[in-house]
């Protein structure tokens, strides 16, 4: 069993990360600004009302967050584990997660905290809003959701070691190395794919 979450700033390399650790352990990678994303494209009535929280750079709503996330972690494909990315990125997300998990006897293993210092994940937004063409990836609403994660999700990490259960991996150089970095972290902490 392998119930990971992935935190860090915007920019600092998570779903990238995500993507390549969900392979790699056979577990979905759940990512609530995918989700969002995916809503707002299909113009569902989720996506209309997500939308212009994301594209402000602000977080949105617990009401519209939270039973996503309950219904997404509750599917077949989750059983064995997943790997969160983005969520919770609040205090009361941290208090729901909890809640979901127990409510199946579960709780999370490892959290992994990516760190980029600021200039860098400026840098790697402003280059994703080129490749992508992501609303929310423009100057002053890249600036904005750094704010918002600084007050409101930073936070979180305090409340994750305090359980014991954060590994700490510089997230600057090649995305190979990031990798081969957590899964060092992971594997020292008894988390090996296959296992
Ligand atoms: P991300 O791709 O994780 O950076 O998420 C993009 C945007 O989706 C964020 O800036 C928020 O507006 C929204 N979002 C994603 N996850 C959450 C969450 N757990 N709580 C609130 N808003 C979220």
């Amino acid at each position: 069993m392998s119930r990971f979450l992935l935190i860090g700033a915007p920019g600092a390399g998570k779903g990238t990360q995500a993507e390549r650790l969900a392979q790699t352990f056979s577990i979905p990678a759940i990512s609530t600004g995918d989700i969002f994303r995916f809503n707002v494209k299909n113009e569902t009535a989720l996506g209309k009302q997500a939308k212009a929280f994301m594209d402000r750079g602000e977080y949105v709503p617990d009401s519209l967050t939270n039973d996503l996330v309950r219904d997404r972690v509750s599917q077949a494909d989750a059983v064995e584990g997943f790997l969160l990315d983005g969520f919770p990125r609040t205090g009361d997300q941290v208090v729901e997660l909890d809640s979901i998990l127990a409510e199946q006897g579960k709780s999370l293993d490892v959290v992994i905290q990516l760190t980029a210092d600021t200039d860098e994940v400026v840098r790697r937004l402003l280059n994703r809003a080129i490749e992508q063409g992501r609303a929310d990836d423009t100057e002053p609403v890249i600036r904005r959701r750094l704010e918002v994660y600084e007050e409101q999700t930073a936070p979180l990490i305090s409340i994750y070691a305090s359980r014991g259960i954060v590994i700490m991996i510089d997230g600057l150089g090649e995305v190979a190395d990031v990798t081969e970095r957590i899964l060092e972290a992971l594997a020292a902490r008894g988390f090996e794919p296959g296992l």
